[in-house]
Protein backbone atom coordinates (compact mmCIF):
# COMPACT_ATOMS: atom_id res chain seq x y z
CA UNK A 1 0.00 0.00 0.00
CA UNK A 2 2.97 2.51 -0.33
CA UNK A 3 1.61 3.47 -4.03
CA UNK A 4 0.37 6.73 -5.02
CA UNK A 5 -3.16 7.05 -3.83
CA UNK A 6 -5.71 7.41 -6.15
CA UNK A 7 -4.35 4.29 -8.52
CA UNK A 8 -6.28 1.54 -9.62
CA UNK A 9 -2.77 -0.16 -8.61
CA UNK A 10 -2.75 0.58 -5.13
CA UNK A 11 -6.33 -0.91 -4.76
CA UNK A 12 -4.85 -3.52 -6.04
CA UNK A 13 -2.46 -3.87 -3.33
CA UNK A 14 -4.86 -3.36 -1.10
CA UNK A 15 -5.63 -0.49 -0.21
CA UNK A 16 -9.41 0.59 0.07
CA UNK A 17 -9.02 4.48 0.94
CA UNK A 18 -11.85 6.58 -0.72
CA UNK A 19 -9.42 7.46 -3.64
CA UNK A 20 -8.05 4.27 -4.41
CA UNK A 21 -11.91 2.95 -4.38
CA UNK A 22 -13.12 5.67 -7.16
CA UNK A 23 -9.85 4.78 -9.50
CA UNK A 24 -10.79 1.31 -9.35
CA UNK A 25 -14.20 1.75 -9.98
CA UNK A 26 -13.52 3.93 -12.73
CA UNK A 27 -10.85 1.31 -14.15
CA UNK A 28 -13.22 -1.44 -13.80
CA UNK A 29 -15.96 0.51 -15.94
CA UNK A 30 -13.41 1.28 -18.29
CA UNK A 31 -12.64 -2.14 -18.92
CA UNK A 32 -16.18 -3.35 -19.08
CA UNK A 33 -16.36 -0.39 -21.91
CA UNK A 34 -13.55 -1.95 -23.57
CA UNK A 35 -14.33 -5.46 -22.99
CA UNK A 36 -18.17 -4.27 -24.48
CA UNK A 37 -16.28 -2.83 -28.11
CA UNK A 38 -16.22 0.59 -27.17
CA UNK A 39 -20.00 0.40 -26.02
CA UNK A 40 -21.13 1.99 -22.72
CA UNK A 41 -21.39 -1.12 -20.31
CA UNK A 42 -25.37 -1.82 -19.93
CA UNK A 43 -27.32 -3.89 -17.39
CA UNK A 44 -31.12 -4.83 -17.33
CA UNK A 45 -32.90 -2.02 -15.04
CA UNK A 46 -34.35 -4.68 -12.39
CA UNK A 47 -32.04 -3.84 -9.73
CA UNK A 48 -32.29 -0.30 -10.51
CA UNK A 49 -35.83 -0.33 -10.41
CA UNK A 50 -36.20 -2.62 -6.77
CA UNK A 51 -34.21 0.25 -5.19
CA UNK A 52 -36.62 3.18 -6.67
CA UNK A 53 -39.27 1.52 -5.61
CA UNK A 54 -37.83 0.61 -1.79
CA UNK A 55 -36.80 4.47 -1.97
CA UNK A 56 -40.17 5.62 -2.92
CA UNK A 57 -41.75 3.39 -0.35
CA UNK A 58 -39.82 4.85 2.09
CA UNK A 59 -40.99 8.14 1.66
CA UNK A 60 -38.04 9.11 -0.70
CA UNK A 61 -39.70 11.63 -3.79
CA UNK A 62 -38.71 11.94 -7.05
CA UNK A 63 -37.07 15.00 -6.55
CA UNK A 64 -34.93 14.04 -3.58
CA UNK A 65 -33.34 10.62 -5.61
CA UNK A 66 -32.93 13.14 -9.14
CA UNK A 67 -31.17 14.82 -6.23
CA UNK A 68 -29.07 12.66 -4.73
CA UNK A 69 -28.57 10.46 -8.06
CA UNK A 70 -27.79 13.49 -10.28
CA UNK A 71 -30.21 12.17 -12.61
CA UNK A 72 -33.25 14.10 -14.06
CA UNK A 73 -36.79 13.12 -12.94
CA UNK A 74 -37.85 12.57 -16.75
CA UNK A 75 -34.76 10.00 -17.14
CA UNK A 76 -35.92 8.10 -13.65
CA UNK A 77 -39.53 8.21 -14.62
CA UNK A 78 -37.65 6.93 -17.94
CA UNK A 79 -36.25 3.93 -16.87
CA UNK A 80 -38.81 1.01 -16.57
CA UNK A 81 -39.68 1.84 -20.54
CA UNK A 82 -36.08 2.23 -22.13
CA UNK A 83 -35.81 0.78 -25.36
CA UNK A 84 -33.18 -1.41 -25.57
CA UNK A 85 -34.43 -2.94 -21.66
CA UNK A 86 -30.99 -1.94 -20.62
CA UNK A 87 -29.84 1.18 -18.81
CA UNK A 88 -26.38 2.29 -18.45
CA UNK A 89 -24.52 0.72 -15.52
CA UNK A 90 -23.03 3.96 -14.16
CA UNK A 91 -26.97 4.66 -13.99
CA UNK A 92 -27.77 1.84 -12.21
CA UNK A 93 -24.79 2.89 -9.44
CA UNK A 94 -26.25 6.22 -9.21
CA UNK A 95 -29.64 4.68 -8.13
CA UNK A 96 -28.35 2.04 -5.78
CA UNK A 97 -26.11 4.92 -4.21
CA UNK A 98 -29.45 7.12 -3.00
CA UNK A 99 -30.13 6.03 0.48
CA UNK A 100 -33.03 6.53 3.08
CA UNK A 101 -32.29 10.13 4.71
CA UNK A 102 -34.23 10.91 8.22
CA UNK A 103 -35.57 14.18 5.92
CA UNK A 104 -37.49 12.44 3.99
CA UNK A 105 -41.17 11.65 4.97
CA UNK A 106 -43.09 9.27 6.67
CA UNK A 107 -47.03 8.18 6.98
CA UNK A 108 -48.86 9.78 9.58
CA UNK A 109 -50.46 6.57 11.06
CA UNK A 110 -46.92 4.86 11.78
CA UNK A 111 -46.44 7.31 14.69
CA UNK A 112 -49.61 7.27 15.36
CA UNK A 113 -50.14 3.53 15.90
CA UNK A 114 -46.96 3.93 17.79
CA UNK A 115 -48.44 6.10 20.27
CA UNK A 116 -51.62 4.55 20.57
CA UNK A 117 -50.89 1.38 20.95
CA UNK A 118 -48.12 2.72 23.69
CA UNK A 119 -51.34 4.90 25.16
CA UNK A 120 -53.21 1.58 25.09
CA UNK A 121 -50.72 -0.03 27.31
CA UNK A 122 -51.05 2.10 29.58
CA UNK A 123 -48.23 4.97 28.76
CA UNK A 124 -49.37 8.28 29.17
CA UNK A 125 -48.73 10.47 26.75
CA UNK A 126 -47.18 13.68 29.63
CA UNK A 127 -44.31 9.81 30.08
CA UNK A 128 -43.96 9.54 26.05
CA UNK A 129 -43.18 13.25 26.16
CA UNK A 130 -40.80 13.07 28.59
CA UNK A 131 -38.74 10.44 27.21
CA UNK A 132 -38.74 12.08 24.11
CA UNK A 133 -37.69 15.32 25.79
CA UNK A 134 -40.41 17.23 24.04
CA UNK A 135 -43.70 18.59 25.88
CA UNK A 136 -47.05 16.78 25.65
CA UNK A 137 -48.60 19.30 23.40
CA UNK A 138 -45.82 19.17 20.81
CA UNK A 139 -47.16 15.32 20.96
CA UNK A 140 -50.57 15.92 20.43
CA UNK A 141 -49.50 18.39 17.49
CA UNK A 142 -47.93 15.10 16.62
CA UNK A 143 -50.79 13.02 16.15
CA UNK A 144 -52.83 15.31 13.86
CA UNK A 145 -50.32 15.66 11.00
CA UNK A 146 -50.72 14.07 7.53
CA UNK A 147 -47.09 12.91 7.28
CA UNK A 148 -43.91 13.25 9.54
CA UNK A 149 -40.16 13.20 9.00
CA UNK A 150 -38.39 9.61 9.43
CA UNK A 151 -36.37 11.10 12.46
CA UNK A 152 -39.43 12.12 14.20
CA UNK A 153 -40.51 8.20 13.38
CA UNK A 154 -37.06 7.14 14.77
CA UNK A 155 -37.16 8.54 17.95
CA UNK A 156 -40.98 7.38 19.02
CA UNK A 157 -39.75 4.10 17.56
CA UNK A 158 -36.18 4.36 19.90
CA UNK A 159 -38.91 4.94 22.76
CA UNK A 160 -41.13 2.09 21.46
CA UNK A 161 -38.66 -0.67 21.39
CA UNK A 162 -36.78 0.22 24.63
CA UNK A 163 -40.14 -0.56 26.28
CA UNK A 164 -41.10 -3.79 24.07
CA UNK A 165 -37.76 -5.43 25.79
CA UNK A 166 -39.36 -4.11 29.25
CA UNK A 167 -42.68 -6.32 28.12
CA UNK A 168 -45.18 -3.17 28.34
CA UNK A 169 -45.68 -3.12 24.82
CA UNK A 170 -46.18 -5.78 22.07
CA UNK A 171 -43.14 -5.70 19.58
CA UNK A 172 -45.05 -7.18 16.50
CA UNK A 173 -46.23 -3.52 16.03
CA UNK A 174 -43.03 -2.41 14.84
CA UNK A 175 -43.13 -5.19 12.17
CA UNK A 176 -46.87 -3.86 11.12
CA UNK A 177 -44.84 -0.08 10.58
CA UNK A 178 -41.87 -1.56 9.22
ZN1 LIG B 1 -5.42 4.70 -1.20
Amino acid sequence: MSGRHGTSSNYKSGCRCELCRAAAAKARQEWLIAKNGGKPFRVRPDKAMRHLAYLRSHGVSLKAISAASGISEVGLRHIPKTKSGFILASTENAILGVTISDDSYVPGWKVRRLISEMERCGVELPRLADAMMVTTSSIRLTLGQRKHKRRTLKRIETVYTYLAKQGSVPASVLEDIA
